[in-house]
C-alpha cells in the first residue's frame, strides 16, 4: 500500500507503509481522510489487524459505516447501534481508523461539572500548539454522558451528513471509563475533524459510542502532541475517482 507521509506540510510518498513509523509515539497513522466518509467512502481495504501495527491506541469506524471503534491499551473495541460492545478482531475492515501508540506527554486533572462544550474549552488551553494534531485519553467519572453510533449502511451509500442523521444514541448517568480520541487543528480540516473528537468505553464494557454531550465529575486527562501525522489512502476506485474537497 502506498504511504503519504505529511511531514511539516510536505506531502512525501513513502514507498513501504509502516516502515518510518513503528512504534513511534509522536506519530498519527490515520487511514483514509474525513472528505473521503463525507463523499460516502464507507467500505476500506484496510484491517484493524494492520492498523494496529501503528498503534495501541485510537477511533475509527467499520465498513458499511457499522459502529464506532474505540481503542485503548492495545485493545480495540466495537459499539453497533443495537448498543452491543465487542472487542474487534484483527479481520474486521475499516474505511477510516486513526491510530498512535499513546504516550501521556501532558496530565492534568479533569475538572468537574463541565458540559462538553466547557470541557473543549478547557481542554483547548491545555494545548501546546493551534496547529500540532493531538491524541487525548480521558479516564474518569462522568454525571451523565450522552453516546452515539451509527446506522449500518445500505449501498448505495449516502453522503456522511444524511448517514449520520438518524443515529442510535444513549443518555447515560454515572460512568466510570475510558475516552480516546483526537483533536486535529483547522488546517487539516479535510483529512480530520478540527473539534474534540471522543469516543467512549465505560469500564465494565458494557456501553461506549461516540461522545456528544457529558458532564465531568472527576478523572485524569492526557494528551499527546504528535508532530508527524502519516495519512494511508485507500487503494481502490471508489477512492481514486471520487470528488474529494468539494465545497
Ligand atoms: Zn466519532
Amino acid at each position: 500500500m502506498a504511504n503519504a507521509l505529511l511531514r511539516s506540510g510536505i506531502l512525501i510518498v513513502a514507498l513501504s507503509a509502516g516502515a518510518a513509523v513503528a512504534h513511534d509515539p509522536d506519530v498519527i497513522t490515520q487511514y483514509s481522510t474525513l472528505d473521503a466518509l463525507k463523499a460516502g467512502l464507507y467500505d476500506g481495504d484496510m484491517t484493524y489487524g494492520e492498523m494496529s501495527e501503528y498503534g495501541d491506541f485510537g477511533v475509527g469506524t467499520f465498513n458499511a459505516l457499522d459502529g464506532e471503534m474505540v481503542g485503548f491499551d492495545g485493545r480495540y473495541w466495537r459499539i453497533t447501534e443495537d448498543g452491543v460492545v465487542s472487542e474487534v478482531t484483527p479481520d474486521i475492515e475499516t474505511p477510516f481508523a486513526v491510530m498512535t501508540f499513546f504516550d501521556h506527554d501532558i496530565t492534568f486533572d479533569l475538572p468537574a461539572g463541565l458540559d462538553f462544550k466547557a470541557l473543549s474549552d478547557e481542554l483547548n488551553t491545555h494545548l501546546t500548539s493551534a496547529n500540532t494534531p493531538v491524541a487525548i485519553m480521558i479516564t474518569g467519572t462522568f454525571d451523565t454522558l450522552t453516546v452515539r453510533a451509527p446506522r449500518h449502511q445500505e449501498k448505495p451509500y449516502l453522503p456522511l451528513g444524511e448517514a449520520l442523521a438518524d443515529q442510535a444514541v444513549w443518555h447515560l448517568t454515572n460512568q466510570t471509563g475510558t475516552m480516546a480520541g483526537y483533536w486535529f487543528p483547522d488546517w487539516l480540516g479535510n483529512i480530520n475533524a478540527p473539534v474534540w473528537h471522543l469516543h467512549y468505553l465505560s469500564d465494565d464494557h458494557s456501553v461506549g459510542g461516540h461522545v456528544v454531550d457529558l458532564t465531568t465529575d472527576s478523572g485524569t486527562v492526557s494528551l499527546d502532541p504528535s508532530p508527524d501525522l502519516t495519512i494511508l489512502l485507500p487503494q481502490g476506485v471508489s477512492f481514486n475517482e471520487a470528488e474529494l474537497g468539494a465545497p
